[in-house]
């Protein structure tokens, strides 16, 4: 294989690695969160929360409900025991019975919506609960996959380093640090050259350049982006 030649097919390879190694990093961030089971997750315990609030307020509204009924019970049986018998003692007993009715009233309202407030939240729990279930064991199953393909991807990146070894062993060392150094400015270090120009940056190849880097023997950079030239056989 000519010098050009190696080298392109090096940069072919160090693009095969770089989109292993891409394809890799995503595979282990898929591996390790799963974003939306997250917010679920976060969401649920909100619900859960407010829930267990909103059924606390629910039974201390209860309870005071049954210490009015109580208050009320009382003040009842005493009004018709006929132990009262004055008459403003009697009036005072109607009013306070009247107020614990109308207090009564205003919790049970309050109560009730309450209550409405806590059935829609666990309602909403229970939803959001499936749905969390589901994005889980949906995000095993794709982990399990995530994980064989990391493994497979490990095994072929090792394959490719190893080939890229070998490749790279064959080169000469001056033409691979200019390899290596344009790779790292320009992100492509070698160029196609195709109906006579430069595929990377367009710009027309004079017919010696062309000529001496069909022949693959020395480097010839393009002169406008410096990139290595490849030039393949001439087209018929
Ligand atoms: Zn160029």
């Amino acid at each position: 294989m000519s010098l050009t030649a190696s080298l392109f097919a090096l940069e072919q390879l160090d693009s095969d690695i770089e989109r292993r190694e891409v394809a890799m990093r995503d595979a282990r961030r898929r591996i390790g969160r799963n974003p939306e089971l997250e917010t679920a997750e976060a969401r649920l315990e909100t619900l859960r929360a407010q829930t267990q609030t909103a059924l606390a307020e629910q039974r201390a509204l209860e309870a005071e409900i049954a210490d009015l009924e109580g208050r009320i019970r009382r003040d009842h049986s005493r009004l018709y025991s006929g132990q009262v018998v004055d008459a403003r003692e009697l009036a005072s007993l109607e009013r306070e019975l009247e107020h614990y009715r109308s207090h009564k009233d205003g919790l049970e309202d309050s109560c009730l919506t309450v209550m409405e407030r806590a059935e829609q939240l666990q309602a909403e729990v229970d939803a959001l609960s499936a749905r969390a279930n589901e994005l889980r064991q949906r995000w095993e199953t794709d982990r399990a996959g995530h994980t064989r393909e990391l493994q497979w991807m490990t095994d072929e990146l090792a394959g490719l380093r190893g080939e890229r070894e070998r490749e790279v062993a064959a080169l000469d060392p001056r033409s691979l640090d200019i390899y290596e150094r344009l790779r790292k400015n320009l992100g492509h270090a070698v160029s196609e050259v195709t109906g006579g120009v430069c595929a990377m940056c367009h710009v027309t190849i004079p017919a010696k350049d062309i000529q001496h880097a069909r022949s693959g023997v020395a480097l010839v950079q393009c002169p406008n982006c410096g990139r290595i030239l490849h030039a393949g056989h001439p087209t018929l």
